[in-house]
This record gives C-alpha cells, sequence and structure tokens, in this order.
C-alpha cells in the first residue's frame, strides 16, 4: 500500500490541519458522485484512509513508527457533517420514491365588477390543466399490464454503496438509475398519457367568489389545482382578484361612496329625490339650506363585509351646482332676491375648511 502522506500529498511533518485541507481537496474531485471513473473510486478509498490514519494523532503515531494504521471503527460522527457539506448528503430517504405526486397549483386571475362585490358572485372558470387518465386510471401502465419490479435496485429504489468515510465505512445510497428511483419499471406505459398517469384537459372550476372581495385579495381553493403525477392529489387553485373600476361609485374598504349634483335652487328648497345606487334605488330627502360637501350616510347600503356581519354604508358627497346660464327673468328674479338679503357679505376662510378638503375628509374619516 502506497505511503500514506504521499497518498495525500503532504509532508511527514504536515499539521493536522494541513492533512485535512488536502483531504478535502482530494475527495471533492475523487468522491464518487463526483467522479464516477472506476479508478477515482480506488483512489478515493486510499485517500480516505490515508486521511483515517493520519487525522487521528494515536493512528498517526503508530502509523508513524512502522505500524499498520489500523481502519478505525466507527467513531462519534464528528466529522459527519463536514461530510455532508462537500457532498450534499444527509438524505433520510428510504426505499422507492412513489410515482405519486401532488399536482401544482395554479394562478387565476378574475375581475369582478363593484356590484358583484356587494354581495359576492358566481363564476365557472374555464381551466386548463391536467386531469386524471381516463384509460388508466393514473396507473402510468396500458391496463392489463403492471409495472416489474427493478432487477437493479431489487425494488428499493436505492443504489447503496460503501463509502470509506473520515471515520469509518459509511453506506451512501443514491437514486438508482435504471428506474429512478421507483424500484419498478412501467414495461407498456398508458398510451393514452404516455405513462404519466394524467392528460391535459381543459375544465370548468365552479367558483363562488365571497363578497367583500378586493383587489390583490387571493382566494385559495384547496384540490382544485391540476392532478399529480401518476393519479397523486390535486395542487391548490389560487384566484388573484381584480375589482374593475366603476365609473360612478368608488370604494373606501366597505363603504360606497359616490357625488351627487344638486340643483341651488333645490338646495335652497330642499328636494325629495331618488338615486339609482348599486342595488337599486335610494330615496334621499334634502332638508332646505343643503350645503355643498354635506355628505348624506345611508347606513348599511355599502359592500357586505367579507370578514364579520353586515354591511358598509353608502356615502353621497352633495355638490351644490350653480347656475351659469340665466334668461333675462331669472337674472330678475335672483337679483330681487339678492336685493331683499340683508346679510351679502363674502367671508375668507382657510383653504383646508374648503370644499375639497371638506369632502375628503369627510368621506375617509
Ligand atoms: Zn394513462
Ligand atoms: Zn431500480
Amino acid at each position: 500500500m502506497a505511503d500514506h502522506y504521499e497518498v495525500l500529498g503532504v509532508s511527514r511533518e504536515a499539521t493536522t490541519d494541513e492533512i485535512k485541507k488536502a483531504y478535502r481537496r482530494l475527495a471533492r474531485e475523487l468522491h464518487p458522485d463526483v467522479n464516477p471513473g472506476a479508478d477515482a473510486s480506488e483512489r478515493f478509498k486510499e485517500v480516505t484512509h490515508a486521511y483515517d490514519v493520519l487525522s487521528d494523532a494515536k493512528q498517526r503515531q503508530q502509523y508513524d513508527m512502522g505500524g499498520s494504521g489500523g481502519m478505525g471503527g466507527a467513531g462519534f460522527g464528528g466529522f459527519g457533517d463536514i461530510f455532508d457539506t462537500f457532498f450534499g448528503g444527509g438524505q433520510t430517504q428510504r426505499g422507492p420514491k412513489s410515482r405519486r405526486e401532488r399536482g401544482q397549483d395554479a394562478l387565476l386571475r378574475v375581475e369582478v365588477d363593484l356590484d358583484e362585490v356587494i354581495f359576492g358572485t358566481h363564476r365557472d372558470l374555464e381551466v386548463d390543466t391536467a386531469v386524471l387518465c381516463e384509460t388508466c386510471q393514473g396507473s402510468c401502465s396500458q391496463p392489463g399490464t403492471s409495472p416489474i419490479t427493478c432487477d437493479i435496485c431489487h425494488g428499493s429504489g436505492q443504489i447503496q454503496r460503501a463509502v470509506r468515510s473520515l471515520l469509518g465505512n459509511v453506506m451512501t445510497s443514491s437514486p438508482c438509475g435504471s428506474c429512478r428511483g421507483y424500484g419498478t419499471i412501467i414495461v407498456s406505459p398508458c398510451v393514452t398519457c404516455q405513462g404519466q398517469g394524467r392528460v391535459r384537459a381543459r375544465r370548468t372550476v365552479p367558483v363562488d367568489i365571497p363578497a367583500g372581495v378586493d383587489t390583490g385579495l387571493r382566494l385559495q381553493m384547496p384540490g382544485s389545482g391540476e392532478i399529480g403525477q401518476a393519479g397523486g392529489p390535486h395542487g391548490d387553485l389560487y384566484l388573484e382578484i381584480k375589482v374593475r373600476n366603476h365609473e360612478i361609485f368608488s370604494r373606501n374598504g366597505d363603504d360606497l361612496l359616490c357625488t351627487l349634483d344638486v340643483q341651488m335652487t333645490d338646495a335652497i328648497l330642499g328636494v325629495s329625490t331618488t338615486i339609482q345606487a348599486l342595488d337599486g334605488d335610494v330615496d334621499l330627502d334634502l332638508k332646505p339650506g343643503t350645503q355643498s360637501s354635506e355628505v348624506l350616510t345611508i347606513k348599511g347600503r355599502g359592500i357586505t363585509k367579507l370578514r364579520g356581519n353586515g354591511r358598509g354604508d353608502l356615502r353621497i358627497g352633495i355638490q351644490v351646482v350653480t347656475p351659469t346660464k340665466l334668461d333675462h327673468r331669472e337674472k330678475e328674479l335672483i337679483k330681487s332676491f339678492a336685493a331683499g338679503r340683508k346679510q351679502q357679505d363674502t367671508q375668507l376662510g382657510h383653504f383646508q375648511q374648503g370644499l375639497f378638503s371638506k369632502l375628503r375628509d369627510k368621506f375617509l374619516g
């Protein structure tokens, strides 16, 4: 057997650290997982044995004195983590893996209108997805045939290999290349699905979209995604909601917002009117002297709450419209009205108290 120091390429005076470094460098290029050649495998064993001996002070001393540098048994595992770091070990999978795999999740975007959000809505969504193969029912084999046990791994799906590690023999296992780790081989793959157990199809998924959803919300529909390989469990379907903008009504949380233009004369004298909300008519009574920027709140006519009970409110911002075109008679009437009024002063106010911010504050406050 070659000299342990020569095998590792270090001097007789090398420190433990230098020996460790040399071994790591060699192991990286010779480990069977990296370098499948028979030569490399032999050298790897040699290098590992040399390292085992020289990294242990007692064994190294014996070796230096002409001893055999005995093959130490399994140790306390202090280097196990190094080994794992090198080779991505740590796999504890035992036995063949199942062909059945969980299907992937899918994401669909769904657009809904604001009026649909008030009470929730229903959609029948067309989804391109994977469904169970009817021919083989997910078995992946042609009907009447069955998979055979892999004769390379004898059904275990794993190839075991003894590897000399830092501290003795270690059994490593890797997926069997012949059966790809399944332990069985499908000799007559189903023709319909090419042995996948599933086929692509267009499917209709009925979806109840709850009231109160908002743009960006994701609804999870467990088990409504594609079916897995070989009849494995379905993935989940996610619906990402987008609420289309409405040309009149907007939204603040569960409240619906709009504005109402009121003629100056109606604002002065008061008026009863009916407006068409998203969920039907709403009767309004504007009291005499209604001001611009007043907000009428209609309780319970907003959006049904996604979480919790009840509905938000409908909030209507009043905008008094000043007439711009008056005929001669109207002008005279207004003039005589104005002449009869004592208080004609204009008054300065803080900008923040102006119409725009008042409306906004009342809406959002
Ligand atoms: Zn099939
Ligand atoms: Zn196999």
